[in-house]
């Protein structure tokens, strides 16, 4: 039975490309009969992100790709959540380095910085020197018996190579000496994403590991771990990344990434997942529009191209238009209610313009904001005087970055964080409240700006805070 997985780790909004390789690891099983499974990879502490895993997950529901097996409705290999598989790693670490397959370093973190601020200066590549390798059993033992903190790291070969088969490209070839002793436990007892992954997709018997292409030169330490467990290896297929129209990685700074935004824009999932589809695959014509179920019965990788795919935003509301034309007036108002008129939205905007409105007449003037798609600044000016456009920016470039890291996003919150960023830059508050208002909402007059940038939700207020930079 083929069975595939997607593993997404909760450090932040969901992630467009989560949803790309969910789709393709999708559509590949179901042309198999297979099995779809999500597994979410939390053992990351210092990136963990509370709310991330359930946005993760509601996220995916929304794009419509459906799992036989997950951390919400469990399956016969649960629990499908790496803290809560936490002590098996650690027996696993321990089996490779009873087989001599792995090693106790005790090695301090002063000393790895200093070994990496080293390799620096000298221009070598970094990588662990590997100086407790070769350490006695006995002084391990002895290190051990004391407490001394230390992570478990596997013993690479220093000669050979690894090769492994991936389904896109063909043989891989790696050769092991420039690939590092990777730790596998750490100090805190957690595992790292190597040793995890591994373990979790020999014991979920995922045949077939589906993921983007940055994880190309992690698989030869995976490769490597099954071998040293003597397990079966999965088959590796690396998806090329989604790629800005400059060909760098896709990135927040050049598109929204978050899926939530493609939600709040009044994207239709089905024109969402015919778009991801034609992210590399096409089915061998030059069709353009086709639904999932299609694209499952036509699929093959070899239909997949190499070269990265640009996420066109231009190309996805063309697509989208396709799809909204071909719905009924009834669908479209359905629609309609829901995306853009839903009453939850309606009921968090009423409150903060009921005092400035005197007819329903008048709503649409005050509140076109919170409906509108990308606004133009044409008309009210974003640099307060005495300021640079250049200062201004800047300004609002940071600020961009601290909302990206805010969990609870309600206006108190939000006011807290710019008060806090204009005492650290020792500014005032018309250097940068007007200029953020004229960002969210392209006028200089508006119900409360803190409140207007709660209801307009992060990812909105994110793209266009970054548009007017631009
Ligand atoms: P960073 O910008 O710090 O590299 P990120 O934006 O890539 O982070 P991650 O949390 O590393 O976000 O990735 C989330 C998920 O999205 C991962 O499964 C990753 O494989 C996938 N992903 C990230 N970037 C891309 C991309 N350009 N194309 C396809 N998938 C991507
Ligand atoms: N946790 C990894 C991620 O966030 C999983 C990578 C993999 O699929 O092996 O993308």
């Amino acid at each position: 039975e083929v069975r595939v997985r997607i593993a997404p780790s909760p450090t932040g909004d969901p992630h467009i490309g989560t949803a790309y390789i969910a789709l393709f690891n999708y559509v590949f099983t179901k042309k198999h009969n297979g099995k779809f499974i999500i597994r979410i990879e939390d053992t990351d502490q210092k990136r963990y992100r509370a709310d991330s895993e359930a946005m993760i997950l509601s996220a995916l529901k929304w794009v419509g790709i459906q799992w036989d097996e997950g951390p919400d409705i469990g399956g016969p290999y649960a629990p499908y959540k790496q803290s809560e598989r936490k002590d098996s790693y650690r027996e696993y670490a321990e089996v490779l380095v009873n087989k001599g397959h792995a090693y106790r370093c005790f090695c301090t973190p002063q000393r790895l910085d200093e070994l990496r601020k080293a390799q620096q200066a000298q221009k070598l590549p970094p990588g662990y020197d590997r100086l407790c390798r070769d350490l006695p059993k006995e002084d391990a033992d002895k290190k051990l018996a004391q407490n001394i903190p230390h992570v478990i790291r596997m013993k690479m070969p220093m000669t050979g190579k690894t090769i492994f088969k991936d389904t896109l490209r063909g043989n891989i070839e790696f050769e092991n000496d420039g690939v590092d002793d990777q730790v596998l436990l750490k100090t805190d007892g957690f595992p790292t994403y190597h040793l995890a992954v591994v373990v979790d997709d020999h014991q979920m018997k995922i045949t077939h590991v589906i993921r983007g292409e940055e994880w190309i030169s992690s698989t030869p330490k995976h490769v490597m771990l099954y071998e040293m467990f003597g397990w079966e290896q999965p088959e590796f297929c690396h998806l090329p990344l989604l790629r800005n129209s400059d060909k760098s990685k896709i990135s927040k700074r050049k598109n929204p990434t978050s899926i939530n935004y493609y939600r709040r824009k009044g994207i239709l999932p089905s024109a969402l997942r015919n778009f991801l589809a034609l992210m590399g695959w096409n089915f061998g014509d030059n069709r353009e529009m086709f639904s999932t179920n299609e694209m499952i019965e036509g699929f093959t990788w070899d239909r997949m191209t190499l070269g990265g795919p640009v996420f066109d935003l231009k190309k996805l509301a063309w697509l989208n238009g396709q799809y909204l034309k071909q719905d009924s007036n009834e669908k479209w108002l359905a629609n309609l209610k829901e995306v853009v008129f839903n009453d939850e939205y309606l009921l968090k905007i009423i409150p903060l313009i009921k005092e400035r409105v005197e007819k329903f007449e008048d709503f649409i003037d005050n509140t076109a904001f919170f409906f509108q798609g990308d606004l133009s600044y044409n008309n009210a000016p974003l640099i307060p005087k005495g300021r640079t456009a250049s200062e201004v920016m800047g300004y609002l470039n940071d600020l961009v970055l601290k909302l990206d890291v805010c969990e609870n996003w309600k206006h108190d919150e939000i006011h807290n964080i710019f008060n806090e960023y204009l005492s650290e830059k020792g500014l005032k508050p018309k250097d940068v409240f007007m200029p953020m208002r004229v960002a969210v909402t392209g006028s200089k007059e508006t119900p409360p700006l803190f409140e207007c940038i709660e209801v307009l939700g992060k990812d909105i207020v994110q793209r266009r805070t970054r548009l007017a930079i631009d």
